[in-house]
């Protein structure tokens, strides 16, 4: 069986081949891996972490196939941005799990006409991937250092149509509104009552509401002054803090 067969090799010639392509797919000085890599991983979260668990709309699978997640997470995690799991980002926040993304993505049915507020743009991640599908994208963090710092990235990543703010997101925008949807990205520990006002007739709300612990995905759909709560699916946040949020001092 020829193919079992191995050719002896001369041990010089692994280094030989190692100095001609010395950094292709290999880790660099930070233990980062290659733009291909990223790519392969990327590649690889679309079909088994999304497509596999029921994400089908094409549109939020290419948007979340263009943004790149490595970017928007510290330099030591940047190997593991394609896991399946939220990811620490400072201060004690997380970016959000990527199957959470796109789900909370897909139940807001954009279709590029959008102003969409977010609340807490963390890494700025999910904004990226809103603003590849709506008009506009207006993100709102409390934390200043972490608002700082997504405003950057989203900027020098050519996401010129999300926009952050600083302050406490369960205000809302009054300024700006109405919005055709609204993705919180914290547990809130009810629905925060100046969202619900600043919801566009039409307009879809998606929000975790529950304890600190665990938390159902709701999903507001806004007729006249009908709200309709769908309960989409089970899960867990960072919690919302703020005028409509949970005190600090119950988890500080
Ligand atoms: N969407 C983010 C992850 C969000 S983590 C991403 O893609 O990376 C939740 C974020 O909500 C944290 O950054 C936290 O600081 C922020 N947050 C909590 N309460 C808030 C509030 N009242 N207003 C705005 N942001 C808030």
């Amino acid at each position: 069986m020829p193919w079992l067969r191995r050719r002896r090799r001369d041990p010089m010639s692994y280094l030989k081949d190692f100095r001609l392509k010395p950094w292709k797919g290999a880790c660099n000085s930070a233990g980062d891996l290659s733009p291909a890599e990223h790519e392969a991983a990327r590649r690889s979260m679309i079909e088994t972490q999304l497509h596999r668990r029921g994400i089908h709309d094409t549109a939020v699978l290419a948007a979340m196939s263009s943004v790149p997640r490595h970017e928007f997470v510290p330099v030591e995690f940047r190997k593991r941005a394609y896991e399946d799991a939220p990811l620490p980002i400072s201060d004690g926040q997380t970016i959000s799990q990527p199957y959470m993304v796109a789900a909370m993505t897909a139940a807001l049915h954009l279709n590029g006409t959008e102003r969409v507020l977010e609340i807490g743009s963390g890494s700025g991640y999910q904004a990226a991937v809103l603003s590849s599908l709506a008009k506009e994208v207006i993100t709102i963090e409390y934390r200043a250092e972490l608002a700082a710092a997504a405003a950057e990235r989203l900027a020098r990543l050519g996401y010129a149509n999300a926009h952050v703010h600083w302050g406490d997101g369960t205000l809302g925008l009054p300024e700006l509104t109405p919005f055709n949807a609204i993705l919180v990205a914290a547990g809130a520990p009810a629905l925060p009552s100046p969202l619900l006002a600043q919801l566009a007739e039409g307009g879809r709300m998606v929000v975790p509401v529950g304890s600190l612990e665990n938390q159902e995905l709701q999903l507001i759909e806004r007729t006249r002054d009908t709200f309709r709560i769908i309960v989409l699916e089970p899960c867990r946040f960072v919690p919302l803090v703020g005028a409509h949020g949970w005190k600090e001092s119950l988890f500080r």
